[in-house]
């Protein structure tokens, strides 16, 4: 169980997470990424909408 770094609820994790895992806060609707699994880390995935100015 994770906590989701935009509006701070629950996010449970499946067993076989794995890193690079895209999910949704059932919440805030927000995209998340699992970034790391020992400690679990996730954090809000990259939006495709998102302009990185490249
Ligand atoms: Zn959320």
């Amino acid at each position: 169980m994770s906590e989701c770094p935009v509006c701070g609820a629950d996010v449970e994790l499946t067993s076989d997470a794995v890193v690079g895992e895209l999910l949704s806060c059932e919440d805030c609707g927000t995209e998340l990424e699992i970034l790391n699994l020992d400690p679990v880390e996730i954090g809000e995935a990259p939006s495709a909408e998102e302009d990185w100015g490249q």
